[in-house]
C-alpha cells in the first residue's frame, strides 16, 4: 500500500513537472508540428512541383508555429497564408517555397527581401544564402520579426523598418531579391540594386497580380510570368504613416 503511494505520487509530480513547465510544453508542442511539417512539405509543396532539394529541406527545418499568432498555431501547416497582425499575413507556405526557388540561391548569396513581416521567408532565406537584408514599412512587424530572429538564433539576418520601394542602397547590389507585398509596377531602385545574372521575384499588380521572375543579363531585363498570386499591396512610407 505504501509503495503503491508512493509511486501514485511520483507520476503526479511527474505529470505537474511535464504539464506545467514551459520549456517541456514548448518541446512538445514542437515535436507534434515536426510531423504536420513534413506532410506539409510533401502535400503541398512538393506535388505542386517544387524540386530544389536544399529548398525542401529548409521548408522542413524552419519551425512556421514559431512565426504565427499563438492563438492560430494550430493551423500553421495548413495550405493557405494566416493573419499576423496589422492586417497583414504570413505567406502560404507554397508560395514561400516557389519564390525562394526562383531564387536560385545556391549558398553565398547576398539577398534583399521586401515585406518582413513575421520574419518566416527571411529565415527560409537565412537557411539557404550567406546574408538576408529585409525591409519591414510597419514598426511593429519589424520590431517582432528581429527579436524573434534573434531568439532563434538567426545571426545572418539584418531587419530595417523602412520602405521597401526604395531598397537597401547600402548593401546593394544583390544577387537575388524577393518582394512579399505587391507594388503596381516593379520598383526603379530594385532594378537599380539588383546584381548582374541576379533574380527578382516580384508579384506586380492591384486587384489581379503576377508573379514575375526577373533576370538582369549583361544589364538587360528577361521576365518571365510565372503564376497569378494574391498578396497585400505594396505601402509606400507617406501614406502608411499617414493611418
Ligand atoms: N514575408 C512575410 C510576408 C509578409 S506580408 C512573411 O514571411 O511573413 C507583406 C509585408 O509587406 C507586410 O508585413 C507589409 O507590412 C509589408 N510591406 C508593405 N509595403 C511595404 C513596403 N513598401 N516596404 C516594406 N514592407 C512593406
Amino acid at each position: 500500500m505504501r509503495q503503491l503511494l508512493i509511486l501514485s505520487l511520483i507520476v503526479f509530480l511527474h505529470l505537474e513537472s511535464t504539464q506545467f513547465n514551459p520549456v517541456n510544453a514548448e518541446n512538445a508542442e514542437s515535436s507534434t508540428y515536426t510531423k504536420a511539417r513534413e506532410d506539409m512539405v510533401a502535400n503541398q509543396i512538393e506535388t505542386r512541383g517544387v524540386k530544389d532539394k536544399r529548398v525542401l529541406a529548409a521548408m522542413r527545418k524552419v519551425e512556421r508555429h514559431k512565426f504565427v499568432p499563438k492563438q492560430l498555431r494550430y493551423l500553421s501547416y495548413t495550405d493557405g497564408p494566416l493573419p499576423i497582425g496589422e492586417g497583414q499575413t504570413i505567406s502560404q507556405p507554397y508560395i514561400v517555397a516557389l519564390m525562394t526557388e526562383l531564387a536560385g540561391l545556391k549558398g553565398d548569396e547576398k539577398v534583399l527581401e521586401i515585406g518582413t513581416g513575421s520574419g518566416y521567408q527571411a529565415a527560409i532565406l537565412a537557411e539557404l544564402c550567406a546574408h538576408v537584408y529585409t525591409i519591414e514599412i510597419l514598426e511593429p512587424l519589424a520590431t517582432r520579426a528581429k527579436a524573434l530572429l534573434e531568439d532563434l538564433g538567426y545571426t545572418n539576418i539584418m531587419v530595417k523598418y523602412g520602405d521597401g520601394f526604395l531598397g537597401w542602397k547600402e548593401f546593394a547590389p544583390f544577387d537575388a531579391i524577393i518582394v512579399t507585398c505587391a507594388p503596381q509596377e516593379v520598383p526603379l531602385p530594385l532594378i537599380e540594386q539588383l546584381k548582374d545574372g541576379g533574380r527578382l521575384v516580384i508579384p506586380v499588380g492591384t486587384f489581379y497580380q503576377e508573379l514575375k521572375l526577373i533576370e538582369k543579363k549583361n544589364g538587360k531585363l528577361i521576365t518571365k510570368n510565372i503564376i497569378p498570386v494574391s498578396f497585400v499591396p505594396m505601402l509606400r512610407k507617406n501614406r502608411a504613416l499617414q493611418k
